[in-house]
This record gives C-alpha cells, structure tokens and sequence, in this order.
C-alpha cells in the first residue's frame, strides 16, 4: 500500500530524515514512535506530499507522490501536527468545505452523517470550530482527514495535548478505524503505539532505528548473552555464595559471574554473561547437579520495549542483532482486519457502549 524507499530531506545543512525505507501493507495500523524532533513530521509530510523530499521515492498505492501527486493524494487522508482548521466557521461549513475541496463523489449528507458519527462530533455540528474544546477540535481534524474515505490515514501526534479520557476514545477511534483503513500514526509516547499499533517503526534521529511488531522489536534486541540464575547452595550460608561464583566462573564461555541479591534465606541470584557464542545453560546444569546445588530459577535478561527505546533514544549503542534479523525476515503480521459489514457493525455497538460521550464540555464551556 506504501512504499518508502530511501527517503532523505535536509533542511539546509540539517539532515531531518535520513535515508529511510520502509513499507506498509494494506490494512496496517502503524507506529511511528520517536523522540521529538526525530523527523516523524518531516516524513508524514513528505509522505503526504505537502513537502517534498530531497531524494527518495515514494509510491501510495502504485502511485508516486511526486511525479502522481493526484492520483496519489486521492488515497490519503491526513491529519498533521496542527489540525488544518478554520477557527471562524461552524463544523459544518468546514466539512462541507473540505468535502468541496477534496471533490468528494459521495452522497454529501449520508456521507458527512457517517463520518461526524464515527468522530462523535454530531452534537457540535453546528457550532464555531473556536469554542470547540481541544478533544473536539481533534475530531474534527480527524473528521477532515476521512472525508472521501481515503484507503490511507496518517495522523501526526493524534493525542498530544488531550486529557485522559479524550486520549482512550481518540485511541479507540483510531483502532476502529483500522479495520478499514491503512492507518500510520506517530507519537512520542510508548504506551499510546503499542496500546494502538500492529507493528511499529522506531524513528531517531531521522533514520530507523527498529521496525517489527512490539515483541519481534524486543526479541531481536535481547541480551541474550546475560542471563540471572538464582541458586539454592548446600549450608544456605553465604560460603556458599563463594563457591558457586568460583565455580560457575569456571565453565567455558563464562566471561563475568556477580552474585546478587540474597532472595531467600542463604539463596542467591548470580548475574552471568557469557562470550555471546556459548551456550552455556546445559553446562550450568551440570555443574550444579555434580555439587547437588538446585536451580530456582534461570532467566535470559529480555529487555522490555520500553528499555529498547530508551537505549536507541538515549543514544546508548544496542545490538540489533541484525545477522537473526536476516536469517528470518519480519513475519507477516496477522491481519485481523476484516472489511465485513457485520463485523464492523459489531465493533461499533462495541464502542458506543464503551464509554459514554464525553458530551461535554459541550455545554459547559461556552
Ligand atoms: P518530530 O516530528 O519527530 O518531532 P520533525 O520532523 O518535526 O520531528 O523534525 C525533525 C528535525 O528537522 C528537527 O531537528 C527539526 O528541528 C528539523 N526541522 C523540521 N522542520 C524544519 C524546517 N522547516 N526547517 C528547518 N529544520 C526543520
Ligand atoms: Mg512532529
């Protein structure tokens, strides 16, 4: 559905994206996750076309957004950073401006019912965009981007500035959404990509620094050459701790033990790391049932997706253990989309019922 290949843009001497490539499949919800000023902006605007590159391509759905840039545009709807909202006119008259400007073939009122339904934005169709509450404002901002019921939505930083409740229903607006919609979303905010997201790519400065769904993410950042191995010694004293650290330094491929914390009566935790080339576990094994020692517990230091990006995003140098990468290339996500009509009715019941409007601030703020 999107093709990104090589896609560069300086800002003079400042290189804001560089070089990156990636593709996305019909019916994705991706994450772009980075820190600020990593360039995800800078790339949803080229992909978009409302800036173009400096080198790089570009193909929405077969169609290059520079040299097709109509036929291209015609399959996205986009909400950038700063809504593209005119404050003094009424939700109404803005969408049916948009949809005059997007020259949208649909049956004007069935279509603009839909989409201020599925934005929950039907009971201010009639007010000043200004006196909208910021969470509304966002609606309709989403509103604009899915008139035409474009295959393709890119939403920069969807939920910036909303409270609480306003982010769970933009969330689960954008989830839905995905079932029909090819859908890439950036933020800086973990939590919010992996609550929405399929398969996310982690942006820093301006080039990728992770791309596969939250768990391969974490898989092929793994240490898998640390491990924490908790050891039950014959006295339960800590001359027991001497030993097993003396011991387990003498396996082959053992390059550092530590011994941790007691975690229960005279029972240690031993921090290891090996050469990264040994598997060491069965020799672990042996040496412990020779000395009659138990295993409480053996675990590789996985890190959390959370730990991974904050090591890319710090700068921290992190293996990404490219050589597993190219032995197995990204598995296919699972699409659950479905484009069903009964399935989506389902789903909407489901989300109606999910939270009440937060009808709000409607009355309130005026
Ligand atoms: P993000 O959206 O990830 O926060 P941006 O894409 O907005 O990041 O910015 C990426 C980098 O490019 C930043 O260092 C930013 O300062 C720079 N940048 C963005 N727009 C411009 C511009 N119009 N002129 C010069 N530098 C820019
Ligand atoms: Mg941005």
């Amino acid at each position: 559905m999107i093709e990104v290949k090589n896609l560069t843009k300086r800002y003079g001497d400042k290189l804001a994206v560089n070089d990156i490539s990636f593709t996305v499949e019909k019916g994705e919800i991706l994450g772009f996750l980075g820190p600020n000023g990593a360039g995800k902006s800078t790339t949803m605007n080229m992909l978009t076309g409302y800036i173009s590159s400096t080198s790089g391509h570009i193909l929405i759905n077969g169609k290059d957004i520079l040299e097709q840039p109509k036929e291209a545009k015609a399959n996205i709807g986009y909400l950038p950073e700063i809504p593209p909202l005119y404050f003094d006119m009424t939700v109404d008259a803005y969408l049916n401006f948009m949809f005059d400007l997007k020259k949208c073939k649909l049956p004007r009122r069935a279509h603009l019912e839909d989409v201020c339904g599925l934005c929950k934005i039907t009971d201010v169709r009639k007010r000043v965009i200004r006196n909208l509450s910021k969470g509304y404002k966002q609606r309709v901002g989403l509103a604009q981007a899915l008139i035409n019921n474009p295959p393709v939505l890119i939403l920069d930083e969807p939920t910036v500035g909303l409270d609480p409740n306003q982010i769970i229903e933009i969330r689960s607006l954008i989830k839905k959404l995905g079932k029909k919609h090819t859908v890439i979303l950036s933020s800086h905010i973990l939590p919010e990509i992996q609550a929405v997201c399929d398969r996310i790519i982690i942006i820093n400065k301006g080039t990728v620094a992770a791309d596969g769904t939250a768990d391969e993410i974490a898989k092929n950042i793994t240490n898998e050459h640390k491990m924490t191995l908790r050891i039950e010694g014959e006295t339960h004293t800590s001359a027991d701790k001497e030993k097993i650290t003396s011991v387990l330094r003498s396996i082959n491929g053992v390059k550092y033990v530590r011994a941790d914390m007691e975690r229960e009566k005279g029972i240690y935790d031993y921090d290891i790391e090996t050469d990264g080339k040994t598997d060491v576990r069965r020799e672990i094994n042996k040496v412990c049932r020779e000395n009659d020692w138990n295993i409480m517990m053996l675990q590789l230091s996985d890190l959390t997706l959370e730990d991974i990006f904050l090591k890319i995003t710090m700068g921290e140098h992190i293996d990404l253990n490219n050589e597993k990468k190219e032995k197995k290339p990204r598995p296919r996500i699972n699409l659950v989309t479905n484009n069903s009509s009964e399935d989506d009715a389902s789903d909407e019941k489901k989300s109606e019922e999910s939270k009440p409007d937060e009808a709000e601030s409607a009355g309130g703020e005026k």
